[in-house]
C-alpha cells in the first residue's frame, strides 16, 4: 500500500464511525423519552440516498470520473436542506450523518425545514476555478429534480462558498422552463449578495455561535471580558467566530488549520490572521505574530473556551483527555465522538452540542429562502436580530430540556429535536 492510499484507508476508517455517533446519541435520547418505537424507525433512517458518478472534462482536455452525494435524511418539517461539501474524504457514511445532524438542528431552531447534506468527493486545491465550475455544474445537472427550491436546497459547507452556490443555481435553472426561473433562485442559499443572497449569512453560523457563548456565559456567570479561546479550522466558521469573540475582550491565543497549529500567549488578532490568510492560500502556516507549535501541543493549550469548526471526530479518546479547557462550542458538525464525549463529561467540560451551537447557518439561510420567495430584501440589524432570537430561544429550549430530564446539554438538545418531530408525526399519521 503506498503512503497515499494508507492515508487515504486511515480516513476512511476515521469517517466510518461518523455515523456510529448519529445512532449512539440518537439512542440515548429515544430511550430517554421513551419515544414512540414506530416513529423511531422512521427518524433511524434516512429518506433517499442519491449516489452518482459523473464525468467532467478537465482542462488538458481529459475526462475525469467524480462521485457525488445527496443525502435526504426526513422532510417532515419542510424541505430537505443542507450544504454541500468538496473534500476528499467525503462518503456516503459522513454525508449520512450530516444529513441527520441537520433534520435536528431545523428541529430545535423551530424553522420548516428538513435535514439533507451533499458532497463530491474531491481536493478543490488540486483543480483550476474552471474545473470547479464545471465540476459544480455537471454535479447539479446530475441531480436533477432530486434539488429544487420547495424540494431541496443545498449551500455551502467544506470547501464550497457563494461563488459554486451561484454556479448550482445558474445550472438549476437553466433546465427549467424560461418562465419559472426568476421564482426558483431559493434553490440554493449561501449565494452572493448581488445574486439573491442574505446580507449576514457569510458570518452566520459564526454570528449564532457567539450568541450561544453569550448565552452559556450568561446562565454560567462566567465574564467574557479577558477569556482565552482556542479555534481549530479557520475557514468560513471558524474565522468568523473568533472574530466575533473578540470584542467581548476574550483573547484568541490558539489557531489551528489543515496546514498547523500556532500560538501566542499575549493574543492573535482575529482580524489581522483572517486578513493574512486570505492572501495565503487560505491557510495560517507562516504566520509571524505567532509561534507555530505542533497539533498536538495546540489541543493541550490551556483556555476557557475551545471552539473545533473544521471536522468531525477531533474530540476523542485520544485528545480528550489532554484538553484543559472550560467549555467546548462546537462550530464543526460531529467534532466530538462517542468516547471524546463521555470524557468531556467526566472532566465537567461544558458542552454547547452542534446541532444548537452552529445552527445560527441554517437559519440565516431560511432567512434568505423568504426573502428570494417574497422578493424582499432585509438589512443586517434585521437579519442579526431575528437570528439571535430564534438560536435564544432554541438555547433556552435545550438547557429547560436538559433540567427537566437532568441530563446534559447534546442529549437535551436531540429530545427536544425528537419531541418536535413525534407530536408533527403523531399529528399527521403515516399514509395510507
Ligand atoms: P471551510 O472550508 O470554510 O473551513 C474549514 C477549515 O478547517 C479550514 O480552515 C481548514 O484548513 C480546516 N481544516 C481542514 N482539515 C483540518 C484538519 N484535519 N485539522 C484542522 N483543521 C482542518 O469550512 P466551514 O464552512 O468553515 O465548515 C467548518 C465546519 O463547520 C464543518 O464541520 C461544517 O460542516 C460546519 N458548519 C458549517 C456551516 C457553514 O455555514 N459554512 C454551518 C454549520 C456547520
Amino acid at each position: 500500500m503506498s503512503l497515499e492510499e494508507g492515508r487515504m484507508a486511515e480516513r476512511e476508517k476515521k469517517k466510518s464511525s461518523v455515523y456510529d455517533n448519529v445512532v449512539h446519541q440518537f439512542n440515548k435520547a429515544a430511550d430517554l423519552i421513551d419515544l414512540d418505537p414506530n416513529i423511531r424507525k422512521i427518524l433511524n433512517t434516512t429518506t433517499n440516498e442519491i449516489v452518482i458518478h459523473f464525468p467532467v472534462k478537465m482542462d488538458n482536455g481529459q475526462v475525469e470520473m467524480f462521485t457525488g452525494y445527496r443525502v435526504q435524511h426526513n422532510n417532515a418539517l419542510g424541505p430537505y436542506k443542507g450544504g454541500l461539501r468538496f473534500h476528499p474524504s467525503v462518503n456516503i457514511d459522513e454525508v449520512r450523518a450530516l444529513a441527520t445532524w441537520m433534520t435536528w438542528k431545523s428541529a430545535i431552531a423551530n424553522i420548516p425545514l428538513g435535514g439533507a447534506k451533499g458532497g463530491i468527493q474531491c481536493d478543490p486545491a488540486n483543480y483550476s476555478m474552471d474545473e470547479l465550475e464545471r465540476i459544480s455544474r455537471r454535479f447539479t445537472y446530475a441531480l436533477g429534480n432530486n434539488i429544487g427550491p420547495e424540494y431541496d436546497i443545498p449551500a455551502p459547507d467544506v470547501n464550497t462558498n457563494s461563488q459554486i452556490m451561484a454556479w448550482i443555481m445558474d445550472t438549476y435553472l437553466s433546465t427549467i422552463p424560461p418562465h419559472e426561473r426568476n421564482r426558483c433562485i431559493h434553490v440554493v442559499t449561501g449565494k452572493p449578495i448581488e445574486s439573491g443572497g442574505s446580507i449576514g449569512r457569510d458570518k452566520a453560523t459564526g454570528q449564532g455561535i457567539v450568541f450561544t457563548i453569550e448565552q452559556w456565559a450568561k446562565q454560567k456567570k462566567f465574564d467574557l471580558n479577558n477569556a482565552t479561546y482556542l479555534v481549530q479550522g479557520f475557514g468560513n466558521v471558524g474565522s468568523w467566530t473568533a472574530k466575533l469573540l473578540q470584542p467581548f475582550g476574550a483573547k484568541l491565543i490558539g489557531v489551528q488549520d489543515v496546514s498547523g497549529s500556532i500560538y501566542n500567549k499575549n493574543g492573535i488578532d482575529p482580524n489581522d490572521l483572517d486578513n493574512y490568510t486570505k492572501n495565503n492560500n487560505n491557510i495560517i502556516q507562516g504566520y509571524s505574530n505567532a509561534e507555530a507549535i505542533d497539533n498536538d501541543s495546540f489541543m493541550a493549550l490551556p483556555a476557557d473556551i475551545f471552539i473545533p469548526s473544521a471536522l468531525e471526530n477531533q474530540i476523542t479518546e485520544k485528545t480528550a483527555p489532554n484538553l484543559k479547557i472550560k467549555m467546548v462550542a462546537e462550530g464543526a458538525n460531529g467534532p466530538t465522538d462517542i468516547k471524546g464525549d463521555e470524557i468531556l463529561q467526566d472532566k465537567n467540560i461544558d458542552v454547547i452540542p452542534d446541532i444548537l451551537c452552529n445552527a445560527g447557518g441554517v437559519i440565516v439561510s431560511y432567512f434568505e429562502w423568504l426573502q428570494n420567495k417574497r422578493s424582499e430584501f432585509w438589512g443586517l440589524d434585521e437579519v442579526d436580530s431575528k437570528l439571535k432570537k430564534i438560536i435564544t430561544n432554541a438555547f433556552n429550549r435545550v438547557t429547560d430540556a436538559a433540567d427537566k430530564y437532568n441530563t446534559d446539554w447534546r442529549t437535551a438538545a436531540y429530545t427536544v429535536a425528537l419531541e418536535h418531530l413525534e407530536t408533527v408525526y403523531k399529528e399527521r399519521g403515516i399514509f395510507p
